[in-house]
């Protein structure tokens, strides 16, 4: 099963991840991070398909996925 693993010291809170993950990993966080965006965060009770769409979408390379 793949694993993602996001580091959002880059974020920059543009949700691209929210709206493009069909399984609704990634959520906005409420919080704001270092630089004053808003952050995501990963539902950890939703079930990653290992799709890559978020790796390939995020621009700011938060996101990694091992298989
Ligand atoms: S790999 Fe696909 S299913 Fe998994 S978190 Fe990313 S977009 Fe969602
Ligand atoms: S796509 Fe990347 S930069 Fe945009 S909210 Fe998601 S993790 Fe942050």
């Amino acid at each position: 099963m793949a694993k993602v693993k996001l580091d959002t010291s880059r974020c920059k809170g543009c949700f691209l991840c929210v709206k493009v993950c069909p399984k609704g990993v990634f959520v906005p966080s409420k919080e704001l991070g270092e630089k004053g965006f808003e952050m995501v965060c990963m539902d950890e009770s939703k079930e990653c398909v290992g799709c890559g769409s978020c790796f390939k979408m995020c621009p700011d390379y938060c996101i990694e996925i091992e298989e």
